[in-house]
């Protein structure tokens, strides 16, 4: 039930708190080891936000996040420690996320530096070790970022995540700056790490035919809210929840049979404002199958259940 509000203020020297931005509204689910779970929705839905609560970035105005049975909600620092070395995040953009005045090198050892790991000439071999596993030249690791192309430095920031050899990797869209040849190469690389490391993926999107093949179960958010949850296969084949039936619409359908059965929906009027989402279901000012209830009694996500969409009109899955 992880709630994330940020207050909107006004005035210079006294701050009155104006507003909240409801990022994330009451979101939870369970991920298990060794597991992918891809997390999809629009920009500005709260994927970023919720991540940067689980990876202890940001504190959570409520709710709990559990690692391995353990309460590590809004812990401080000094007791965080441990667990930033089993919570890595990759983040978006490859080209903002390096300081182009550091040697890759020294990136890629920064977490390893921090963490007082190890030093000298062993570190140096990790770095490089990390280099050539992430599939980079390890005799690179001199230069700076700029000489890299942006796959290239994706690559970089996923060695630097690997560094202190993590149990959860929060993956915050890392493919989305890139060309679409280049994307699979580095689901490729994550795929292959996740099977030789044990990793955890959460994977965050704003498409769902990225999540889909690298994804065990996909979550879909809106406006702050988790509103369908299940098997990747499921969701994107057989969506229950019309927002994520008008976001798979939205996607490009390579196969023109696929296009024919999947009947495409236009998604009317404006993202809402998480300052004040719609009252009931929030999705109810756009949705095409929205009723009288919808305005009034909010649906419920079960996500105890294998499959769940919160709606009261869920779209019948035909098998
Ligand atoms: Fe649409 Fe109503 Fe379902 Fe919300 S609860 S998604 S408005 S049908
Ligand atoms: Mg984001």
């Amino acid at each position: 039930n992880l709630v994330k509000h940020y207050p909107i203020t006004t005035g210079a020297l006294v701050k009155h708190v104006v507003g909240q931005v409801k990022a994330v509204d009451g979101v939870g689910f369970a991920l298990s080891p060794g597991e992918t779970l891809g997390l999809v929705g629009e920009t500005g839905c709260g994927k970023s936000t919720l991540a940067r609560c689980i990876a202890g970035l940001h504190p959570v105005t409520s709710g709990t996040v559990r690692f391995d049975g353990a309460d590590i909600t809004n812990l401080p620092r000094r007791r965080m420690r441990p667990y930033r070395r089993d919570i890595q995040v990759i983040f978006q953009d490859p080209y903002g996320s390096l300081n182009p005045r550091r040697r890759v090198g020294s990136i890629i050892a920064d977490p390893l530096v921090i963490h007082r790991v190890m030093s000298g000439d062993r570190l140096r071999r990790a770095v490089q070790e990390l280099m050539e596993r992430v599939g980079l030249n390890p005799e690179h690791y001199n230069r700076f970022p700029a000489e890299f192309s942006g796959g290239q430095r994706q690559r970089i920031g996923v060695a630097r995540a690997l560094a202190l050899r993590p149990r959860l990797i929060i993956c915050d869209e890392p493919v989305s700056a890139l060309d679409v040849s280049i994307q699979a190469q580095i689901l490729n690389l994550l795929k292959d790490l996740q099977a030789e490391f044990g990793l955890t993926y959460l994977f965050i999107a704003h498409d769902l035919s990225v999540v889909r093949h690298i994804s065990d179960r996909i979550a879909v958010m809106y406006l702050g809210k988790v509103v369908e949850l299940g098997d990747a296969e499921s969701v994107y084949e057989r969506p229950r929840h019309p927002y994520t039936n008008a976001l798979l619409s939205a996607t490009a359908v390579a196969d023109p049979d696929e296009a024919q059965r999947r009947r495409r929906v236009v998604l009317t009027g404006d993202v809402p404002s998480p300052i004040d989402p719609p009252s009931g279901c929030r999705f109810h000012p756009r949705c095409p199958r929205a009723q009288e209830v919808c305005s009034s009694v909010e649906p419920q996500l079960d996500s105890t259940l294998e499959e769940s969409a919160a709606c009261h009109f869920p779209i019948e899955v035909v098998v």
